[in-house]
């Protein structure tokens, strides 16, 4: 198949081919996201296709104004429309009950539903100009690193895809906060940029669900099915190194093994003998959110590099979702200086 490259006055253009059942790769502020008309089951497939993606792993469906989530959804309660009012459009996912509109194909089977109103002007005018939601997972291919740039787009996807429309580099850098509303307590499911001490200002008590940092156990069944697939993952092996910056300098300039390298923030470059990738710089988590998935795309092009330790960002605000994906790219290896 041919991909065709849109750029940002392209919207009616993607919006057309949405509408007839293909495939689009589009720039939101989190990460791009690889579109299809939610109505439609047939063009849903298709994404499960290009991505690579396992079936029970559901979708996130993207809607442009409040008035679309009515037939989408069993019942919109109290607690999500104030996180509407406080949140949307932007980087949030709201689960609730799904409707009969809603095909087993988008929830994996499960009888919920995620929504999320993206900001980005792009993303709203083509959801706009194609008039229905759109069904939009990560546009990478399944495992990989999520796209922040239009390269790592074309890398994965050009050849499988109807259209990309590029529109740069995605400024948020991770995908969405994903917090489910079936529960007594709501409950956290995906950390992002906006944070836990954003829900509980709106929401009060927030729960955090335990996948967000621990390894789930081969055999229990995630609520959030995308919590339990390898994810994020560079070809590389990368181990996290949890301490200080002078302990994180320290172990890797000891290290007597070759092929090391780094993936450390800015401040720490003049102090490594080994080489690097940096992603962002050390208190400023969102420019850790940023710059993550790019980094950990940039360590495959390191040449003759066996093992990478990476920095451990800190855990707290955006932080948190820095950490929850850079635990998965490593795998969960973490060593404790
Ligand atoms: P992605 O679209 O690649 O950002 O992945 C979507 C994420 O949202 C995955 O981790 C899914 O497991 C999660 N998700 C989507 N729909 C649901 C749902 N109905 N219940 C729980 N998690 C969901
Ligand atoms: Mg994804």
């Amino acid at each position: 198949m041919k991909t065709k490259m849109l750029s940002a006055k392209d919207t009616k253009v993607a919006a057309d081919i949405l509408s007839m059942g293909g495939i689009v790769a589009i720039p939101t502020e989190t990460v791009y996201g690889l579109a299809a008309n939610a109505l439609n089951e047939n063009a849903v497939k298709k994404i499960f296709i290009a991505k690579g993606r396992p079936s029970d792993n559901p979708l996130i469906v993207h809607i442009s104004s409040i008035e679309e989530i009515h037939s989408l959804v069993q019942e919109l309660t109290p607690e999500a429309v104030k996180l509407a009012n406080a949140f949307w459009p932007g980087p949030l996912t709201i689960i609730l009950k799904k409707s009969k509109t809603i095909s087993d194909l988008i929830s994996g089977g499960l009888d919920t539903v995620a929504i999320r109103m993206p900001a980005h002007r792009i993303a709203q005018k083509i959801i706009k100009e194609a008039g229905v939601p759109l069904a939009a997972p990560s546009a990478n291919l399944s495992g990989k690193p999520s796209p922040t740039k239009v390269e790592h787009v074309i890398l994965d996807l050009a050849g499988k895809i109807d259209a990309i429309v590029d529109s740069g580099t995605c400024n948020i850098g991770l995908e969405s906060t994903v917090v489910s509303l079936c529960s007594k307590i709501p409950k956290v499911f995906r950390p992002g940029a906006i944070t836990i001490e954003q829900l509980e200002s709106v929401l009060g008590k927030v729960e955090i669900d335990s996948a967000v940092i621990n390894r789930l156990d081969e055999n229990s069944k995630p609520i959030s099915p995308g919590l339990k697939y390898k994810h994020y993952a560079p070809k590389v092996k990368v181990v996290v190194l949890n301490g200080s910056k002078k302990q994180y300098i320290d172990y890797i300039n000891n290290n007597k093994t070759n092929k090391v390298a780094a993936l450390c923030f800015e401040e720490d470059v003049k102090n490594l003998k080994v080489p690097f990738v940096t992603y962002g710089t050390e208190f400023d988590p969102s420019s850790q959110a940023e710059k993550l998935f790019d980094a950990l795309r940039g360590l495959d092009k390191m040449k003759d590099v066996n093992l990478v330790y990476a920095r451990c960002p800190g855990k707290f605000g955006v932080g948190l979702a820095v950490y929850n994906r850079l635990i998965r790219a490593a795998g969960f290896n973490i060593i404790n200086l």
